[in-house]
C-alpha cells in the first residue's frame, strides 16, 4: 500500500477528535458539479455569470431569474452519498470523528447519516419565508412557478444558502471554529482553500496531524502535515473499521 495511505490510516486509528473540513470535490463524485468550475458553460445559456446571478443584490432586483437558475443547477436532490460521505458517518458513529465543516449546500452528509455537520454556507433543504420565516422543504421550491412564495403570509420564500454578499452564520462559524481547536486530527478535501473563509479557519487547527487530499496542488500543500495528491474516493476507500 501507498506509504501516504498508511500513514493517514495510522493516524486515524490513534486520533479521537477528528475533523473534516471539505468543499465542492466531495460532492463531485456524487455527480454535483463545482459550479465555479465550468462558468463559461453557464454564460452560454444565462445571460449573467453564476456569481451574479447567487448574490444577494441580484436576487432582491431579479427573483425570478435567480430562481431558474437555481432550480436548474443549484437543487440536486437525486445525487446519492459518495463513498467519502459514507465513511466519515462510520467514523462519526464508531466515536472517532467529532464534526465535519463543510461548504457544500447539497445535505449529503446528512443523507449519509452523519450528525455533526457544520454547513458554512447553508443548505438547499432548508428555506424560509422572509416575512414570517415559515420553513419549507426543497419540493416546495422545485414545485412552485416562478419565485415561491409563503401560503401563509405571501411573503417570498428564500433558501438558506449563503449568497454572495451575505456573510457566514455566526453560531456555525462558532461551532466550526470550536472543532478546529479541539481536533486532533483535520482531513481537508475536495476544496483549493484559496477562497474566504476556509483558509482563515483552517488556522485554528494547532494540532500536527493536518491531512490535506486533492487532485491537484493548492497554496496550502506546504502547511499540511500530509498531502495525498488523489480523488477523495480513492483514499476514503481504504478505511476499514471494526
Ligand atoms: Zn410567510
Amino acid at each position: 500500500m501507498d506509504k501516504k495511505i498508511e500513514t493517514f490510516l495510522e493516524w486515524i486509528k490513534t486520533s479521537n477528535r477528528i475533523v473534516f473540513f471539505g468543499g465542492a470535490g466531495v460532492s463531485t463524485e456524487s455527480g454535483i458539479p463545482d459550479f465555479r468550475s465550468v462558468d463559461g458553460l453557464y454564460n452560454q445559456k444565462y445571460d449573467y455569470p453564476p456569481e451574479t446571478i447567487l448574490s444577494h443584490t441580484f436576487f432582491r432586483s431579479h427573483a425570478k431569474e435567480f430562481y431558474k437558475f437555481y432550480r436548474d443547477k443549484m437543487i440536486c436532490t437525486d445525487a446519492k452519498p459518495n463513498i467519502t460521505h459514507i465513511k466519515l458517518a462510520e467514523l462519526e458513529a464508531c466515536g472517532k470523528l467529532t464534526g465535519i465543516i463543510t461548504q457544500n449546500i447539497d445535505g449529503l452528509h446528512q443523507k449519509a447519516g452523519s450528525k455533526a455537520v457544520y454547513e458554512l454556507h447553508g443548505s438547499t433543504l432548508r428555506n424560509y419565508c422572509e416575512k414570517c420565516h415559515q420553513f419549507y422543504p426543497v419540493e416546495t421550491i422545485i414545485s412552485s412557478k416562478d419565485v415561491p412564495r409563503c401560503e401563509k403570509c405571501g411573503g417570498i420564500i428564500k433558501p438558506d444558502v449563503v449568497l454572495y454578499e451575505e456573510g457566514l452564520d455566526n453560531s456555525t462559524v462558532k461551532n466550526a471554529i470550536y472543532q478546529l481547536t479541539q481536533a486532533d486530527m483535520l482531513i481537508i478535501g475536495g476544496t483549493s482553500l484559496s477562497v474566504y473563509p476556509a483558509a482563515g479557519l483552517i488556522d485554528y487547527y494547532q494540532g500536527n496531524r493536518l491531512v490535506l487530499i486533492n487532485k491537484s496542488t493548492t497554496p496550502m500543500d506546504s502547511r499540511a502535515d500530509l498531502f495525498i495528491q488523489d480523488g477523495l474516493g480513492n483514499v476514503f476507500k481504504n478505511i476499514e473499521l471494526d
